[in-house]
């Protein structure tokens, strides 16, 4: 475990100190927003269209997620609206990259420095990209979270990472992780361990299991490999897919940069349903990434701001296959499906 955080460490460039690994990233983020301070009643700025990893977490703290509309470019957070939403409850901000694109990081913190609340940064699609700023996500950014669960850019399997700025902070997370315990840094680095500890916080189950941090280590190794395959990957689709009316693809994008992820289009014209059965038909699994959080249940009763591009998007999202694996003719065959239901 502790290998992996110094590999994570390196790639970053950063402080290896800074990294925690968790067992998911949904333990990331609430790890997280634990460190964000949120409490009962709260307010966590989120966009609606987000994984409910997110959302369950700021519930499972008593807190309020409050439910923002995304851009209908790329489908990040609009900045502008979610400082419109922030009142005296609000206490943090979550903003996320989406597939291929990146959030505008450096505008939303602003917004979260003017208003002195922290910003929650989940990384989960973006490992391995690479902000304006030349520098990794995850290597500049304050409270940053990754998930390797098995189909993100990097997995182990089942796993995750909080990438902390302060030193304290990360601290405390390592004991957190540890169900609260706190055991003298100087037995650990010994590799022995005392019989007797103290524990100074509130804990979780949550550290990453070394078998799954080796899993890591070794994906880890392959990936530019895995960068310049889904580049070429997301390159084919974009230029396989282009002037069909009626569908829509993710914004074009400095490959330089993106680690792309998911490859989502826009079915328009109410023909999701259709497309995805012609797909089938066809041998073409798809996905959906995601519901509106907004809509669940479980979380419906929660303030939001008007969600009109939400509302549209996620009637027309499909997510199409890309992962390194997927070799040229496999591609060409969604391609080609997909041309197919257009014709
Ligand atoms: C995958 C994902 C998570 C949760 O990560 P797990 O490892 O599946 O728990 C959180 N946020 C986003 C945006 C994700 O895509």
């Amino acid at each position: 475990m502790q290998e992996f955080e110094c590999e994570i460490g390196r790639f970053l460039d950063i402080d290896p100190k800074k990294v925690v690994t968790v067992n998911t990233g949904t333990s990331a983020v609430h790890l997280g927003l634990v460190a964000c301070g949120i409490e009962k009643g709260d307010e966590v700025i989120t966009p609606s269209f987000n994984n409910i990893a997110d959302f369950q977490s700021i519930v499972a703290l008593g807190g309020e997620p409050v439910f923002c509309d995304v851009r209908s470019d790329d489908l990040t957070i609009k900045v502008e609206e979610a400082e419109s939403l922030i009142t005296p409850k609000t206490k943090a901000i979550i903003g996320l990259d989406y597939g291929c694109s990146l959030m505008d990081y450096e505008a939303l913190l602003a917004v979260a420095q003017k208003h002195g609340i922290r910003l929650l940064y989940d990384a989960a699609h973006s490992f391995g990209s690479v902000r304006e700023n030349g520098v990794k996500v995850g290597g500049s950014e304050d409270l940053c979270t990754f998930s390797f669960d098995p189909v993100k850019n990097l997995t182990c399997i089942d796993g995750g990472a909080v990438v902390y700025h302060d030193l304290e902070e990360a601290q405390k997370a390592k004991h957190m992780r540890m169900l609260g315990q706190h055991q003298s840094q100087e037995l650990l680095n010994s590799n022995s361990r005392s019989w007797t500890y103290d524990v100074d916080s509130v804990g979780f189950r949550y550290h990453l299991a070394n078998l799954h941090a080796a899993i890591g280590l070794k994906q880890l190794e392959k990936i530019e490999f895995m960068k310049s395959r889904r580049r070429e990957i997301f390159d084919r689709y974009q230029n396989g897919l282009q002037g069909l009316s009626g569908l829509y693809l993710p914004p074009k994008e400095d490959l330089d940069n993106v680690f792309p992820f998911i490859y989502v289009v826009r079915v328009l014209g109410g023909r999701r349903a259709d497309f995805i059965d012609h797909l089938k038909g066809l041998g073409v699994e798809t996905g959906m990434h995601w519901q509106a959080g907004h809509r669940f249940t479980h979380f419906k009763s929660f303030r939001r701001g008007p969600l009109p591009v939400t509302e549209e998007i996620v009637e027309q999202i499909v997510t199409i296959p890309m992962y390194p694996d997927l070799k040229d003719d496999e591609c060409q065959k969604v391609i080609d499906s997909i041309r197919s239901f257009f014709a």
